[in-house]
């Protein structure tokens, strides 16, 4: 077999050499702990503190508005239960979108069943919250507006400057799962009016288990993990020296790569996938915003056969890619993100998610470009579904979020 071929950064990436070469020192020669008053502890909390600037740098925000977490979820967490636990006098009513992340989507699920409210938004058929329902599903009792920047399934970029408008105007905490933007789009928590926004080391080229919440100054949470001082007595427990130092690499070589328009190149690759796909196999759909997407992604339906198998005969080849999202993969139940867009349920169950990275190349598209239609084709003779196949209404994914 020829040399492997990863699209599927969106789940995780690789560790760049440079922030492996900064992690290790940290593993090893500077082990000291960064509470200690001693030389050994001091060495180490100069480069936390490093890393912090260097995590804020990315979203215009101020280093002290940076709290380390033990990566996304973690800071989703943080965020909402964060809010809610400390804004219950005010009120308890959320309001977040169907299409986010587990890492939300559970959080306010669990809330709810601790006697909040939470609105789940609607979106349209590229994946792009509703706006007007937005505004009309804010009440009095609402604390808290959560909304991803980029859906890690679709690719689709949601109005977040529009959004952080409203929130701000009705005196409501806004808060965004940037999990799939940081560090790849541009982000400026003041322009956008962002409160806190969650970000994750190992989605660019950062170690795992890493991550950070920006909570702007003044705004107070309730923290989740409670023992020493740690984090501005947010987030207690000794850091996580080489997670922090890698994240905090990986954040300044993004910021570079983005004042480089290094994602520009991706996006011409992708899109040099997407056309290829498109013009060579029949039946195909592409999901997301055909322009307001992120230029890594590319999530395609393929008629009549299932995302899991052509997943498996793709990696046959050597070629990684997911099916939906990682998360949700395992389980046959269509996706949440595809049946919040009215994607048609049969249709869904077909779904590759493409996402490329910093080290794809040209050559790699055109390996996927001849072994893909092929596969499909195979795939579509066995299948059992046949043209004419309807699926029975019932076997639709089970409406958990519908209000
Ligand atoms: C990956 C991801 C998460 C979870 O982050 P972890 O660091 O893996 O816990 C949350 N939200 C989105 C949108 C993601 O893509």
């Amino acid at each position: 077999m020829s040399k492997r071929i990863y699209l599927d950064h969106s789940s995780t990436t690789y560790i760049l050499d440079e922030v492996y070469d900064e992690m290790i020192k940290y593993l090893k020669t500077f082990f000291g702990n960064p509470s200690s008053f001693h030389s050994f502890g001091r060495e180490v909390r100069k480069t936390v503190e490093e890393s912090r600037e260097r995590v804020a740098d990315v979203i215009s925000a101020e280093p002290r508005e940076i709290y380390f977490t033990g990566g996304g979820t973690e800071a989703d967490n943080t965020a909402i239960k964060g809010i809610a636990y400390a804004n219950q006098s005010k009120g308890n009513h959320i309001i977040t979108s169907k299409i986010e992340h587990h890492a939300v989507l559970h959080t306010c699920e669990y809330l709810e069943k601790k006697g909040f409210r939470i609105t789940y938004l609607p979106v349209d058929k590229y994946g792009t919250i509703d706006i007007d329902a937005l505004r009309d599903t804010i009440t009095d009792k609402t604390i808290l507006i959560s909304i991803m920047h980029v859906n890690n399934e679709v690719g689709t970029i949601q109005p977040i400057e529009e959004i952080g408008k409203i929130a701000r105007e009705h005196n409501i905490y806004f808060h965004t799962d940037a999990i799939q933007s940081f560090g790849k789009l541009p982000i400026d928590v003041n322009k956008m009016n962002i409160d806190l926004l969650s970000a994750s080391s190992h989605k660019i080229y950062g170690p795992k288990g890493s991550g950070a919440l920006y909570i702007r100054k003044g705004v107070r949470i309730e923290p989740l993990i409670h023992g020493g001082h740690h984090e501005m007595n947010k987030r207690a427990g000794t850091e996580n020296v080489p997670g922090i130092i890698g994240f905090g690499k990986a954040s300044e070589i993004a910021k570079k790569d983005m004042e480089n328009n290094a994602y520009k190149g991706i996006g011409e690759l992708r899109d040099y996938l997407q056309k290829g796909i498109t013009e060579k196999i029949a039946d195909v759909f592409v999901n997301g915003h055909p322009e307001k997407r992120i230029p890594v992604i590319l999530n395609v339906c393929f008629k009549y056969i299932e995302g899991e198998s052509i997943i498996l005969k793709l990696d046959g080849k050597g070629i990684a890619a997911s099916s939906g999202s990682a998360c949700t993969s395992g389980d046959l139940e269509p996706s949440h993100v595809l049946f919040a867009m009215g994607v048609d349920t049969a249709l869904a169950q077909g779904t590759v998610r493409f996402s490329l990275g910093k080290k794809n190349t040209k050559e790699e598209m055109d390996e996927v470009l001849s072994v893909l239609p092929g596969l499909i084709e195979n795939l579509r003779e066995m299948s059992p579904f046949s043209a004419e196949f309807e699926f029975p209404r019932e076997a639709g994914p089970r409406v958990k979020h519908k209000h």
